[in-house]
C-alpha cells in the first residue's frame, strides 16, 4: 500500500499519523509546498501581539521529529501539480529548483486547504496587502510591524480572523481600524449578538467601519465605499478562504455546488482511489442538511482521521458539520453552533427563539458575570437548531453542551433534564443550559408566548407593559416604543387599569419578571400576552447599546 498525501497542515498530517497508527507496512508521502508542517494556523494571530512570544511554539511538528515518529515519508518545499488518474500517478515540483519528478499511488489523499480570497479593490502598484494564512504569511506581517511606517492598521474583514488580527494589532498598542462590508462583525451570529462584541471592540479603541467597503488601496491610505479615508502602516485583509479545488478540478473529480470537492461520507471523492478533508471539500450542515463550506480544524481534522481509516480499510463514517467555532474578543467569548435565526428565517424554518442572560456561576459567588445566551429551535419537535452566546466567562461550557446536544438531536425540553455539575463556583443549580430549557418547555407547553424585539411591530396596536422597577431603565437610553411601566409587585392590583383589547408585550430587565407578568395577565383575562424574549437586555443589544 503506497498512500501520497498532499497538503501537510491540519487534515493531511492527522491522516498521516492516524494512517501510520493502522499500517505499519504503508509507504506513506507527505508533500507540502511550504516549508513547515502541521503548524499551529490556529495561534497564527496572537503572535502579532506577543501573546504567543516565541515564533517556534507556532511550530508544533518538523518534518524529521514527524519521521522519526511516524516514518511517514515528509517531502517540504515539494507541490503536487498535476494527478494523472488513469496511471494512478502524481506530478510534483521542487519548489526551490523548479525541478519535476512523478509518484505513484495506490491511495491518494487532497488536503489542499483553502487560500485568502482577496475583495475586489483598485490597487496602486506600490500599495502592499498582507493575509494571515501561514508562517510565511505571519513573517512578512511580523517585519512590516518592526518598521512601522505609522502605528495604524487597517484589517478588512469582520469575521474570525479579521477580529483576531484586530484585537492583536490594537494590543499591541496599534490604532487599528477594521473595515467590515456587512452590517455586523461575526456574520454566524445574529445582529443583537454580533452588536456585544461591536460594543467590546469599540470599548477597547478599535474604531469599527461597518457597511464599507476599501474601494482604492494605496500605499499608506485607504479609500472606503463611504467616502472615508483611513492611514495605516499595514493594511492586513481576513475577508474568508476559498477552497484549493485546482488541482481536483483539473483532474476533473466532481466538485459540490458551493465549490468544494464533492465527498461521500467515507471522504472519498469521485474516484474511489483519491480522498478529501478539510478547508477544501464540501460538507453537509447536520441541521439543515445543506451542503457548504465550513473551514475550521475541528472538522479538518475529523475528516482527516475518518479518510485514514477509510484508506486502511476501517469503517468508519464523517458525521456532517455544524458549524460550532468559538472566538476571543479581548477578555470575552463569542460561540455558537448550529444554525442562526438569519439562516431558519433564509431557509423558511417553522422556529421559536429564547434569549436568556443568566450568570455564569451562582449569583452570591463573587466575580458572577452574565452569559448572553440565544437558543434556536424547531417548533412543535422542539428540536435543537443553533445556539449563540458572549459572555466573559463559562461561554466555552455551555455552547459545548449546546452542540452536544444539537449533535444528539436533543430537544429543547430535553436541556431541563441535563445533569451537569454544579458548586457555586462554577455554575449554579439551574445551569443556563437548563434554564433555556425551562424557558422553551413554557413555550412548548403554551404557558407563554415569547416574542423577540425585532418582531414586535408585527402585533398590531401592541402596548409594551414594562414590569421593572423605574429605576432600572438606563436614562440615557430610550425606552421601548408604546410603553408603560407598572412594576411588578404592583401588577395585580393594576390589572383594571391595563387594556384587554389590545395585545400586551410584556418586558423586565432579562426576561424572568416579564415570564411572570404574563403568567399573572393570561390568568386574569387577558389573551394576546407576550412576554419580550431577554427582556430590557436583549432590546439594547439590538438597538447597538
Ligand atoms: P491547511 O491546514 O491549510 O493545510 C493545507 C496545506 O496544504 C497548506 O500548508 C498548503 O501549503 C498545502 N498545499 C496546498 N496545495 C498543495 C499542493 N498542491 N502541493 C503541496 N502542498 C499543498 N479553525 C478553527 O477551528 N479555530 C480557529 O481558531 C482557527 N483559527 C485560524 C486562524 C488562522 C489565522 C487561520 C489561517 C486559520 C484558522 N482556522 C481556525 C482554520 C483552520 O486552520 C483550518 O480550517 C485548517 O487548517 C484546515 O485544514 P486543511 O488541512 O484543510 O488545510
Amino acid at each position: 500500500m503506497k498512500v501520497c498525501i498532499v497538503g501537510g497542515v491540519a487534515g493531511g498530517a492527522t491522516a498521516a499519523a492516524r494512517m501510520r497508527r493502522l499500517n505499519e507496512q504503508a509507504d506513506i508521502l507527505m508533500f507540502e509546498r511550504g516549508n513547515y508542517i502541521s503548524f499551529a494556523n490556529c495561534g497564527l494571530p496572537y503572535h502579532i501581539s506577543g501573546t504567543i512570544q516565541s515564533r517556534e511554539a507556532l511550530l508544533v511538528q518538523t518534518p524529521e521529529a514527524f519521521h522519526a515518529r511516524y516514518r511517514i515519508d515528509v517531502r517540504t518545499g515539494n507541490e503536487v501539480i498535476s494527478i494523472d488518474r488513469a496511471n494512478k500517478k502524481i506530478k510534483i515540483r521542487r519548489v526551490a529548483t523548479g525541478e519535476l519528478y512523478e509518484e505513484t499511488y495506490d491511495k491518494l489523499l487532497l488536503s489542499p486547504g483553502a487560500s485568502p480570497f482577496i475583495p475586489p479593490m483598485q490597487k496602486d502598484a506600490d500599495a502592499q496587502l498582507f493575509t494571515l494564512r501561514d508562517i510565511p504569511d505571519l513573517d512578512r506581517i511580523m517585519a512590516q510591524l518592526k518598521d512601522l511606517p505609522q502605528q495604524k492598521a487597517l484589517v478588512i474583514g469582520g469575521g474570525f480572523i479579521g477580529i483576531e488580527v484586530a484585537e492583536n494589532l490594537q494590543e499591541r498598542g496599534i490604532e487599528t481600524h477594521l473595515v467590515e462590508l456587512g452590517p455586523q462583525l461575526l456574520a454566524p451570529l445574529d445582529y443583537e449578538m454580533a452588536s456585544i462584541i461591536h460594543s467590546q471592540m469599540k470599548s477597547k479603541g478599535v474604531r469599527l467601519h461597518l457597511g464599507a467597503a476599501v474601494k482604492h488601496l494605496r500605499q499608506d491610505s485607504a479609500e472606503l465605499s463611504s467616502g472615508e479615508t483611513l492611514d495605516f502602516g499595514i493594511c492586513i485583509s481576513a475577508v474568508g478562504v476559498k477552497p484549493e479545488t485546482g488541482l481536483a478540478r483539473e483532474a476533473a473529480l466532481s466538485l459540490g455546488e458551493t465549490g468544494g470537492i464533492l465527498v461521500d461520507a467515507c471522504m472519498r471523492t469521485s474516484d474511489p482511489d483519491i480522498f478529501a478533508v478539510g478547508d477544501a471539500v464540501e460538507v453537509e450542515n447536520s441541521v439543515t442538511h445543506r451542503k457548504g463550506l465550513v473551514p475550521l480544524a475541528g472538522p479538518a481534522n475529523r475528516q482527516g482521521r475518518i479518510a485514514a481509516d477509510n484508506i486502511m480499510g476501517l469503517k468508519s463514517r464523517y458525521h456532517d458539520t455544524q458549524g460550532t467555532g468559538i472566538l476571543k474578543v479581548f477578555d470575552m467569548t463569542a460561540a455558537f453552533t448550529g444554525i442562526s435565526e438569519k439562516a431558519a428565517k433564509r431557509l423558511g424554518m417553522n422556529y421559536e427563539v429564547i434569549q436568556l442572560h443568566p450568570y455564569h456561576h451562582a449569583s452570591y459567588y463573587p466575580g458572577a458575570s452574565q452569559i448572553h445566551l440565544k437558543v434556536l429551535f424547531e417548533k412543535v419537535s422542539g428540536r435543537l437548531l443553533g445556539a449563540q452566546a458572549v459572555g466573559t466567562h463559562g461561554v466555552d461550557k455551555r455552547i459545548d453542551v449546546l452542540a452536544t446536544a444539537i449533535r444528539a438531536n436533543l430537544t429543547i425540553e430535553d436541556l431541563e433534564h441535563l445533569e451537569l455539575s454544579y458548586a457555586p463556583p462554577y455554575g449554579s443549580a439551574k445551569d443556563p443550559v437548563n434554564v433555556a430549557g425551562y424557558i422553551g418547555s413554557n413555550i412548548q407547553d403554551g404557558l407563554v408566548q415569547s416574542i423577540t424585539y425585532d418582531r414586535i411591530s408585527e402585533i398590531t396596536n401592541h402596548l409594551v407593559l414594562n414590569v421593572c422597577e423605574p429605576d432600572e431603565w438606563k436614562p440615557d437610553i430610550p425606552p421601548i416604543p408604546n410603553s408603560i411601566n407598572v412594576p411588578l409587585p404592583k401588577l395585580r392590583n393594576s390589572l383594571e387599569s391595563l387594556p384587554k383589547d389590545r395585545p400586551l408585550v410584556v418586558t423586565c430587565y432579562a426576561g424572568l419578571r416579564g415570564y411572570l407578568a404574563c403568567r399573572i395577565l393570561s390568568q386574569s383575562g387577558f389573551d394576546h400576552v407576550y412576554n419580550l424574549s431577554g427582556g430590557y437586555i436583549s432590546y439594547c443589544h439590538y438597538i447597538g447599546r
